[in-house]
């Protein structure tokens, strides 16, 4: 194969579309796939109202379009309101990704006032006993069911994000169910990512072959029967697939992420990449860090590909899949995507995704700050 070429980080990178807002890691809920790194800074070191406000004005100055409120739990910040009021005066689409534990239907009213524009309710199950034990809250379910009532009352477009896994697979059919009850207009069937938390529980909940099988089947049928109903997004589990999707849509491309300390990421996984620092908003502009940074550059373009990726035909497509991956399975942040049937680590992978998937592991929960 010939090598279609190379190409370092560009000096002005087009402008980002969306920011994720990390407004805490403090969650009553404990899911054992949190994408939420294991070492977690407490309220103490979260960022402010006024400090978000001006990060809002920022991004949108820089480009941004959107920004997806989330955490940890964002409505476990009293202030949530004034921050979502901050993004909505900065003139960005505003999405609250939210577990529904922590809003009543007067906060829903309060941010509904303050120009909300969206909301995204994760669901862990599709009735009180599966959706508690992921949870590990009691009566969590229930307070799901009644935010997303209060939702359709209110009128904000809704969609339902169900985290897909060994345990819950085969409700997917109840789950989709679920989401055209609640009168969802999309839903997110994202099969676990085994970053963070879910790193320690592959054992708990990496699904099956047959399940991914299985469970893509059920997608294909339910986007032809419901369509006009409900819109179907799928991230199908990554070990099982031949090629890597395009995380983040590419390094430093598409998104970045703010945590609740004001570190500045290209993902929300990446400060898991040993050796990599990550400059903070109260230190430097968001324009600078998203232009100039070290962390932002180090995956831009393709010269820092290794073979396979580098002289692949798909590098343009996925960009060489998962950095994050990389690291946490072949030990070198470059390196290609572990998932991908080229890698070097593929065959461990698979035999590991194998036996996990049989494995009886107990859950370990994800804590909570102070
Ligand atoms: S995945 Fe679960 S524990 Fe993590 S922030 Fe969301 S609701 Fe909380
Ligand atoms: S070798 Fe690299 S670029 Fe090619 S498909 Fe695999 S991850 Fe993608």
């Amino acid at each position: 194969m010939s090598d279609p070429g190379t190409t370092g980080a560009p000096a002005n990178p087009k402008p980002p579309m969306a920011l994720l807002a990390e407004l805490t890691y403090r969650c009553p809920l404990a899911c054992p796939y949190c994408s939420n790194p294991t070492e977690m800074t407490g309220r103490k070191a979260e960022l402010t109202v006024e400090q978000w406000a001006d990060v809002f004005g920022q991004a949108a100055a820089l480009g941004v379009l959107q920004v997806h409120i989330s955490g940890g739990e964002p409505a476990s910040r009293r202030d949530l309101e004034e921050i979502t009021q901050a993004a909505v005066e900065a003139g960005l689409y505003t999405n609250l990704i939210t577990s529904g534990v922590g809003l009543t239907a007067k906060r829903l009213k309060a941010l509904d006032a303050a120009g909300l524009d969206h909301v995204q309710l994760s669901i862990q199950g599709v009735d009180a006993a599966a959706a508690d034990e992921i949870g590990n809250y009691r009566g969590g379910f229930e307070r799901k069911m009644a935010v997303a009532g209060w939702v359709r009352e209110i009128g904000f477009p809704l969609t339902l994000n169900a985290v897909m896994h060994r345990r819950n697979l085969d409700r997917l059919e109840e789950t989709i169910a679920l989401a055209v009850e609640l009168g969802a207009r999309r839903l997110e069937v994202a099969c676990v990512q085994f970053h963070g938390w879910a790193t320690l529980n592959r054992g708990g909940l990496m699904p099956t072959r047959e399940q991914a099988v299985r469970a893509r089947d059920t997608v294909a049928a339910a986007r032809e029967r419901l369509r006009g109903v409900l819109v179907i997004d799928f991230v199908p589990p990554d070990y099982y697939a031949r090629y890597p999707k395009a995380c983040m849509g590419g390094w430093g491309s598409v998104g970045l992420n703010v945590t609740p300390d004001g570190q500045v990421l290209p993902c929300h996984a990446a400060a898991s990449i040993e050796g990599m620092s990550f400059e903070r908003v109260q230190d430097r502009g968001l324009k600078e860090i998203w232009r100039d940074s070290a962390a932002f550059n180090a995956f831009r373009g393709d010269a820092w590909m290794q073979e396979p990726c580098r002289s692949c035909e798909r590098k343009t497509l996925d960009r060489g899949g998962c950095r994050c991956q990389a690291m946490a399975i072949a030990g070198d942040a470059a390196a290609t995507d572990p998932t991908c049937s080229k890698s070097p680590h593929n065959a461990a992978l698979r035999a590991a995704a194998e036996a996990d998937a049989v494995s009886g592991a107990a859950l370990i929960y994800r804590e909570s700050p102070a």
